[in-house]
């Protein structure tokens, strides 16, 4: 079968969409019911799809241009059906309809960034004649795609963070076989409808569905796939690693991020609203989710009553309600996951402030204080609506503590102190520091990758051709 029916979707193979006997079901989740049902991956279909993105990389080339009029007609079917896609996300995701909107927003962007890339990709010219004895000859090198792509995505963006790994891919000209997250997979196949539509030759971007531990084993041991994009935990980051062996990753992982709340901050209350803000949006389940806030022990009563505040005036239900700030969280598991972790931190002596409640998938907006740093709300990815407020006095205390994580994606600073948040830019060992910002700040354009253990390699698209790509050497005798 070659169509997509209503709210049946099939594996892409060859510009084809193939359905299956064998499906999973995909939940709205705030209602659980049945949203979609998706054709799960064999063994055999997975290895259909390598098979034939290989051989397509191999045969069919797409020039500069080629590549830069699909992506950016890709943008204007987005443009066109971007409420339809903001409601697919809210639906399969239980991201708030505003939210949704607003990732389909930045994917179009994302899209848009690749497009160009495709037009800028080029080597350099290399001074061969530096070296003695190499008078002459000449030097210089050209940028090539990688070849065949693995994209593994998250549920958490499952529009921008697919569009982070798709556009980038076809703008330096590889092929691609995605494995979009089993509980958000209708984004990611709009995505791919709408490239098909766009022009994108079939076999350039090939879909497969199914659990991670199904389809990954398959996807992780064919040799054929040059390289592996992959946003997801660090647990299965270190299967990806370990698997692919001496093939090129992209890895991006978890965080627990800190934000430091100085007490010379210019704006407190902005400072306090974007913490609490961007520590509950979709859920807190955001790999750069406000997680961990230090604030001055002078400003610390001031700031705790406002964000309990803020915290207080959040709506949490119907992800589809215009009015709703935090919808479900991704499952009911999840949800109970959380809560078991601020019990275990209230055990140990931490103080719950506003929430640490759930209703089914939706957990209250939760503020901790009293926490300790080896307590999993603190030192684990929390993945969820829960905030921790740490005071500090000491600076460089304030910098080993922050520092003291395994993981280093982003961190925020807000200061009016120029030599502090030059420090910080300095000593925070992270992939990104945002000034008179949250950690959850990010410009998809900007390269964007972890240290520790959330990730190896960058994003943005920029970053990410570079990536997909190798820089090939070439020179010439004269
Ligand atoms: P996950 O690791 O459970 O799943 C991610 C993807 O990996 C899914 O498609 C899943 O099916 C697949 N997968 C699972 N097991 C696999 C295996 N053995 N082999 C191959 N693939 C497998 O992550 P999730 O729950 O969907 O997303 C949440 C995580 O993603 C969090 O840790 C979050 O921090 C991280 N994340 C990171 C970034 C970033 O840019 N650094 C962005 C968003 C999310």
């Amino acid at each position: 079968m070659t169509t997509q029916t209503e709210n049946i979707y099939g594996n892409l193979i060859n510009g084809e969409w193939l359905q299956s006997e064998d499906t999973f079901i995909v939940e709205n989740k705030y209602t659980h019911e049945v949203y979609a049902k998706v054709a799960k991956s064999s063994q055999e279909v997975i290895t259909n799809a390598i098979t034939n993105a290989y051989e397509t990389f191999k045969k069919v080339k797409l020039s500069a241009t080629n590549r830069y009029d699909i992506l950016m007609r890709a943008t204007q079917l987005f443009e066109e059906r971007k409420e339809e896609i903001a409601r697919v996300i809210c639906s399969e995701a239980g991201k708030t309809i505003t939210d949704a909107r607003a990732e389909v927003e930045r994917g179009i962007q994302t899209f848009i960034a690749s497009a160009e890339e495709a037009k800028r990709l080029a080597g350099q010219g290399l001074p061969i004649q530096g070296q003695p004895g190499n008078d002459a000859k000449m030097a210089f090198s050209i940028r090539v795609p990688v070849g065949l792509i693995c994209a593994i995505t998250p549920f958490n963006f499952p529009f921008n963070l697919t569009a982070h790994k798709i556009g980038p891919a076809i703008a330096a000209g590889n092929t691609v076989v995605l494995k979009p997250a089993e509980k958000t997979p209708v984004s990611a196949i709009k995505m791919a409808e709408v490239l098909l539509e766009a022009g994108l030759p079939k076999g350039f971007l090939n879909v497969v569905n199914g659990f991670g531990h199904e389809t990954g084993p398959v996807l992780l041991k064919d040799e054929r796939i040059a390289m592996y994009t992959f946003t997801g935990s660090p647990a299965v980051g270190r299967v990806i690693k370990r698997e692919s062996g001496i093939r090129k990753v992209t890895l991006e992982l978890g965080n627990n991020s800190p934000n430091i709340i100085h007490h010379d901050v210019a704006d407190l209350q902005r400072a306090v609203d974007l913490c609490v803000s961007r520590g509950y949006s979709n859920s807190g389940q955001a790999c750069i989710s406000v997680q961990r806030v230090y604030v001055h022990r002078a400003i610390y009563e001031e700031v705790l009553e406002q964000a309990k505040a803020t915290a207080e005036s959040f709506i949490v239900g119907n992800p589809e309600n215009e009015t709703t700030n935090i919808g479900p969280m991704i499952s009911v598991k999840e949800a109970e996951r959380a809560e078991e972790w601020v019990q275990e931190a209230v055990n140990a002596g931490a103080t719950i402030i506003t929430g640490g409640t759930r209703e089914d998938a939706l957990f209250k907006p939760t503020i901790l204080t009293n926490v300790k740093e080896d307590m999993k709300v603190m030192c684990e990815e929390v993945f969820a609506p829960i905030i921790s407020i740490v005071p500090y006095e000491d600076l460089d205390e304030l910098f080993a503590n922050v520092n003291d994580s395994k993981f280093g994606l982003q961190a925020g600073i807000f200061t009016s102190n120029l030599h502090l948040a030059m420090r910080a830019a300095q000593e925070l060992e992270f992939g990104g520091v945002n000034i008179n910002d949250v950690s959850t700040f990010r410009a998809d354009i900007l390269p964007y990758g972890g240290v520790k253990d959330s990730g190896v390699g960058k994003e943005g698209p920029r970053h990410a051709v570079e990536e997909m790509t190798e820089e090939k050497v070439i020179t010439m005798h004269l």
